[in-house]
């Protein structure tokens, strides 16, 4: 998913890596950048100009946070606007306040509706609803089949055309549906309309008959995300024609670019409900502009971490840090005892790592890391004296006892710690003035 501009992306934000500050050609350079990646990757015109546009401004703005370096703060940004371009805080089903709610799905043929239509009454299902699944598209052949098969997988009943009562209208279909779910107690009706190979007169036409029938409380428009951009195009006709109250992007899983994605929010100006993402019932969720702007970042949440690291590394700490990295100062046990407990600010030590792009798949082990591991290490270097934190060397056999003693661990573990901050200590001179910490290399304002 998305993967393209996730490679572009990331290298864009490398070559930001070195950088001190930021100057006005540097955000100039980066804005033209990201603005190529987001139209090879088939995102509408109008999108990637207010993208860029906001972009730049807020990059050469005041609120540049002085907790983070310069490739921190261009990523933080463009995070916040992919969000906003995705729709923000992103919107919940509504319901109705008598039930049925009625929600009415329309789209082109072979865009993922009739799909939709089991996904959403499955997932309705798990969250203790009553669907009731109306077959009112009665143009392809076959539709009224497979929505009954989605239905039986899904275990919902399905409302079809009774012969001699309508057969072939619709219109009065979706119509009886509705008196059907009040007799039969299901508190959600959700009418499968026909679609087109392209958006025509007559099916508008229909749409808006059916619409005016059943008085939905949704009318989604479902987005095939592979076709790109002119899946967006439809999705706005068919919002001038009969009118929507939001959008499901189907078949993401196949969607390299992430075009229709990116664009249908902000030129349909309406919200991204559910997302697609295979061809089975279970491949569907609710749709998160925080979580997909992370996953096209391809940076799992590295920025909740940017985030924390804000909050939790307080300014005068990470200027006497910068100084002593890039004045080429030794990094002892001291300063990783303030680092530990900066990290243990930020929460459970799990969820931190699991934040790290590549360790989210490493769930399972992380488990096992618990909090007490580095309160033990904490416990470990306070038992030290100041002689000995800030030069290691000096801890012999007899020290090590001591400490061990003191914290409550056995000599192993004082071992393992010393081993392991040795190990710390060469990579940090080697990163000094780099990435290393947030902010390094930054003058103060
Ligand atoms: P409709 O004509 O709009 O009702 O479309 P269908 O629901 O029949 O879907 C058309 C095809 O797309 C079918 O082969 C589905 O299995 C497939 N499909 C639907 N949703 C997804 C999805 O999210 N991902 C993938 N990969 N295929 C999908």
């Amino acid at each position: 998913m998305f993967d393209t501009l996730s490679d572009r992306l990331s290298g864009i934000f490398t070559k930001l890596r070195g950088k001190g500050r930021l100057t006005d050609a540097d955000i100039d350079a980066t804005a033209r950048e990201i603005r190529l990646a987001l139209l090879e990757a088939d995102v509408a015109l109008p999108v990637v100009k207010a993208f860029i546009a906001s972009l730049k401004e807020r990059a050469r703005g005041a609120e540049v946070s002085q907790a983070l370096n310069p490739a921190q703060q261009i990523i933080k940004i463009v995070h916040e606007e992919l969000i906003n371009i995705l729709g923000g805080e992103g919107r919940r089903l509504q319901f109705a306040k008598q039930p049925p709610t009625v929600i009415m799905l329309a789209g082109l043929q072979g865009s993922g509706k009739t799909t939709l239509a089991g996904k959403l009454s499955r997932w309705l299902k798990g969250q203790g609803h009553q669907p009731l699944l109306v077959a009112c598209d009665l143009q392809r052949p076959n539709a009224v089949n497979q929505l009954q098969v989605l239905a039986g997988r899904a275990g919902v009943d399905v409302y079809a055309p009774q012969p001699g009562n309508g057969v072939g209208d619709p219109v009065q279909v979706a119509r009886d549906s509705i008196e059907h779910a009040r007799r039969t107690a299901k508190d959600i009706v959700i009418v499968d309309t026909a679609g087109r190979l392209g958006i025509d007169a007559e099916m508008m036409q229909q749409a808006r008959d059916i619409r005016a029938a059943v008085d939905p409380d949704e009318v989604i428009f479902v987005i095939d995300a592979m076709v790109g951009q002119d899946a967006v195009s439809t999705a706005e006709a068919f919002r001038d024609g009969v009118g929507i109250t939001g959008v499901v992007l189907s078949k993401l899983d196949g969607d390299a670019r992430g075009g229709a994605a990116l664009s249908v929010r902000h030129v349909t100006g309406e919200p991204i409900l559910f997302a697609s993402t295979g061809e089975k019932l279970e491949d569907f969720d609710v749709f998160h502009p925080d979580r997909m702007a992370s996953r096209i970042l391809g940076m799992g949440d590295v920025l909740t971490l940017i985030e924390q690291a804000e909050q939790a590394f307080d300014e005068d700490q990470k200027e006497k840090m910068t100084a002593k990295l890039l004045g080429g100062e030794q990094f002892t046990l001291e300063d990783f005892l303030d680092q530990l407990i900066a990290v243990r600010r930020m929460g459970p030590i799990a969820n931190i790592l699991g934040m790290m792009p590549g360790m989210g798949q490493m769930k399972d082990q992380l488990a096992e890391l618990d909090d007490s591991h580095f309160d033990r290490v904490t416990a470990i270097i306070r038992s030290m004296t100041p002689g000995e934190r800030t030069n290691p060397k000096i801890i012999n056999g007899s020290r090590r006892a001591r400490i061990a003693n003191g914290s409550g661990v056995t000599v192993m573990d004082v071992n393992q710690l010393l081993n392991r901050f040795a190990d710390a200590q060469k990579m940090m001179k080697q990163m000094g003035g780099m990435m290393g910490l947030p902010g390094a290399g930054r003058r103060k304002a």
